[in-house]
């Protein structure tokens, strides 16, 4: 059995680099960083140049984390040469997005010559428009939304590469940061809403995206800028030589700003800056506004001892923690949860019951830190609730005084379109529960049950523009065209 987190998963993390003589390798430690973003695979293509001086694309990609993929070190120099490369990981959910076929950066050879891409996020319509390719005759090697990109670029009947670009970008909706790869210059984009991250960096002379800033801390990457949503930012050998970036916009309509809130509460990692913001300093206010709107003191005026789900939530319940002792609520942060990071693939003996099994092998109490406490623990969000359910068990054996939970985004109640895989809507607590919070509390056997609403969570995040962020799976309402009687797996190829 493998264990997985009851969390939302992304789809993608991704990574490109022109102008450097290492760009595989530096590729290898941009996907490393952003390994959270996507477990299932991982896949590099370099550009390297023939014997005859013509460019030559080369690919290596395969199943499982970065260090497996990527596990012997002669593949940089060997199978992926060149000064340029993109890199692409992947996490997948359905069968046929467990295909090797689907695994990115996808590569092709059309009338311009050669091009690659990697795509983070998901094309709501995808579905119809590979319909109409299909029915004009395109051929599908994939069964992923990104291959649409592809053909619509392939099939443009302009003859200037980046016009072919904007071109098919302007048909696709839905969510896409893409890196995109061809003969002399590297592409990145996002798209109009920027549901996505995208960032800019510079390495000596050469230029790297990512789709996190802690990508270029690990190869010593300055950060420049974002990419802006709707923007095309253009590196080719004269931006090595001036410095300057070309950027040009997918086209002229205005779109507001969309972020994926998600990015912030659990996806991105604390030491990124996405958005305009350190995702640390938001995950700590998101933490402080739960402390002041949901409280938390001991009945007898002892300490209370916080205490995170490690490591996603640690941040919110340093935030919490604060603002606690702020509202002069005697507390102490404490670690009370061990986690192990090497639980891998794990075998249950037979009549173990496998999700108290799951979280068993995956936490642990620190007893001396919990017993005959109020104990305040944080997570980000709640998913399915089985794995909450579980550590309240693991915590009650610890014999706390209390247990309160406190969460630091509102229920979860629909599905994500734009890239963040959920479990059906009928699987959600939220919604097995009608949102009736005093019923998840009963069911999760905790003391309280406080989530932020919708309206909390926008203010902790008002630094940065609350009308800026997508809220959809909270609140249902799609910042772009979803038809709601249209299942999530019908808007999939
Ligand atoms: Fe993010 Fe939720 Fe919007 Fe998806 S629906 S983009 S997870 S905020």
């Amino acid at each position: 059995m493998i264990i997985k987190p009851d969390k939302p998963k992304c789809h993608c993390g991704i990574f490109g680099i022109f102008g450097s003589q290492h760009a595989s390798l530096q590729t290898y430690y941009g996907l490393h960083a952003l390994q959270h973003r996507g477990q299932e695979a991982a896949g590099i293509v370099s550009k390297s140049f023939s014997a005859k001086g013509n460019s030559v694309f080369n690919i290596h990609k395969g199943v499982g984390l970065v260090t497996e993929v990527f596990e012997d070190k002669s593949i940089f120099h060997s199978l992926l040469p060149g000064r340029s490369a993109i890199g692409h990981n992947r996490y997948s959910t359905t069968g046929a997005s467990k295909s090797r076929k689907n695994i990115q950066p996808f590569v092709v050879n059309y009338r311009l010559g050669n091009m690659a891409v990697a795509h983070n996020g998901n094309l709501t319509n995808a579905k119809q428009l590979r319909e109409e390719l299909v029915n004009d005759g395109a051929i599908f090697q994939t069964t992923s939304d990104s291959e649409v990109i592809l053909h619509l670029i392939a099939r443009s009947k302009l003859t200037n590469q980046i016009d072919q670009i904007k071109e098919a970008l302007s048909k696709v909706e839905g969510a896409y940061s893409l890196v995109i790869l061809t003969d002399d210059k590297l592409i990145a984009t996002r798209d109009p809403f920027g549901f996505r991250p995208l960032a800019l960096g510079k390495l000596h002379n050469a230029f790297v995206f990512a789709s996190e800033t802690c990508s270029f801390d690990l190869i010593s990457a300055s950060f420049i800028r974002e990419v802006d949503p709707g923007e095309l930012v253009v590196i080719n050998d004269s931006t090595l030589s001036n410095g300057f970036p070309e950027s040009y916009k997918i086209n002229n309509i205005k779109f507001p700003q969309k972020h994926c809130i998600f990015e912030f509460i659990y996806f991105s990692r604390p030491d990124s800056f996405i958005f305009g913001h350190n995702v640390d300093k938001m995950r700590r206010r998101l933490g402080k506004v739960l402390a002041r709107k949901h409280p938390v003191s001991d009945r007898d005026g002892e300490k209370v001892i916080v205490i995170s789900v490690p490591d996603s939530s640690n941040t919110m319940a340093l935030g919490y923690q604060t603002e606690l002792e702020k509202l002069n609520i005697n507390s102490k942060l404490e670690i009370g949860l061990i986690r192990s990071h090497y639980i891998g693939r794990t075998f249950i003996l037979p009549g173990q019951e496998k999700r108290e099994m799951g979280v068993r092998i995956k936490f642990n109490t620190v007893k001396g830190v919990l017993q005959g406490r109020t104990v305040v623990l944080i997570d980000d969000s709640i998913v399915r609730g089985t794995t909450s359910k579980q550590l309240v068990k693991l915590i009650r054996e610890a014999n706390p005084k209390e247990i309160h939970l406190r969460i630091s985004s509102p229920p979860i109640t629909h599905p994500c379109y734009y890239g963040m895989d959920f479990p059906s809507k009928e699987e959600l607590i939220a919604n097995r529960f009608n949102v009736d919070i005093n019923s998840i509390k009963n069911y999760l056997e905790v003391d309280s049950l406080e989530y932020l609403t919708i309206d909390e969570m926008l203010e902790a995040v008002s630094e940065a523009n609350a009308e800026n962020f997508c809220t959809a799976c909270f609140s249902g309402k799609y910042p772009s065209k979803i038809d709601p009687t249209l299942t999530k797996e019908m808007y999939e190829i």
